[in-house]
Order: C-alpha cells, then sequence, then structure tokens
C-alpha cells in the first residue's frame, strides 16, 4: 500500500485541515512555505492523469476552497494550486495529490519558467497537439 493510502486509511499520522468522503487535505511535510496543503482523493490514482473526472474535479474543486480558506486565516499574499504528475514533472509520491502553497511577500520559495518560446514554433506545436 502507498504512503498516502496508509494516511488515508490512518496507518500513519497525519495533520488533517479538511475531510469529505471523497478526498482528505493534510498539512504537507515539507512545508514549503507556512501551510502548505495536499488534496489527496481517498482512491488510488497514480496520478492525475488517471483518475476520473468526477474525483479530478472535486479535488480541484476541494483545493480551491481550502486555498481562500488558508489565504484570509494565514494572511497569505499568494496561492499557487499545482499538480505534479510523473517524475518528470517532480512527482515524488505516486498518488495523486494537489498541492495548495501560500505564499508570501518576499518569500524565498522558487518557482520560474523559462522562456524557450525561441525553440518552437507556435503553429507547429498546436498542430502537434491537436493531430
Ligand atoms: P510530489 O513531489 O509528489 O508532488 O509531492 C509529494 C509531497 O508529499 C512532498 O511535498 C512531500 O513533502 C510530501 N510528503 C511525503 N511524505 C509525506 C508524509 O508522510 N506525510 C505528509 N504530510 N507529507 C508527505
Ligand atoms: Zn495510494
Amino acid at each position: 500500500m502507498c504512503i498516502f493510502c496508509k494516511i488515508v486509511n490512518g496507518e500513519i499520522p497525519s495533520k488533517k485541515v479538511y475531510e469529505d468522503d471523497k478526498v482528505l487535505a493534510i498539512l504537507d511535510l515539507s512545508q514549503a512555505e507556512k501551510g502548505h496543503t495536499l488534496v489527496i482523493p481517498k482512491a488510488h490514482f497514480d496520478t492525475m492523469l488517471d483518475a476520473d473526472s468526477q474525483t479530478v474535479s472535486h479535488a480541484f474543486e476541494v483545493a480551491s476552497k481550502l486555498a481562500n480558506k488558508i489565504k484570509t486565516n494565514l494572511n497569505a499574499d499568494g496561492i499557487n494550486i499545482l499538480n505534479n504528475s510523473y517524475e518528470a514533472a517532480g512527482q515524488t509520491v505516486m498518488h495523486m495529490h494537489i498541492h495548495i502553497i501560500p505564499r508570501y511577500k518576499n518569500d524565498d520559495l522558487k518557482i520560474e519558467f523559462t522562456d524557450h518560446s525561441s525553440l518552437y514554433n507556435l503553429d507547429d506545436v498546436l498542430a502537434e497537439i491537436n493531430k
């Protein structure tokens, strides 16, 4: 059984932020920023791309509501909501989860996008996506 399934069924303790019959939200051990929370579907899906659309919708709806609550109550200045799917995208726990990361002015977390637009022709990329 995976580590998040063990958390969901109570074998491993966690700090519970929210729970309903479909999802569990807990504080991330790493606390990349204060209040860093994970929304975890109770059913096991290796990645978000394996999950059915109802599970994905509900998990993101909960993430959105919790993001508002966390931003207000922790006086955050912004929020990153992100999902890593597959190892190449930074996924380390192979059970779907959504990160809610509160952001504070002048915090030191780096989530950066490098501009690689010179490498690609956008029409070619579009055609490839829609082939
Ligand atoms: P990923 O890199 O897969 O998107 O994120 C996995 C996250 O799970 C990491 O941020 C890591 O800190 C967190 N994590 C790993 N093991 C545990 C655990 O046992 N309990 C909690 N609360 N978080 C964990
Ligand atoms: Zn699992």
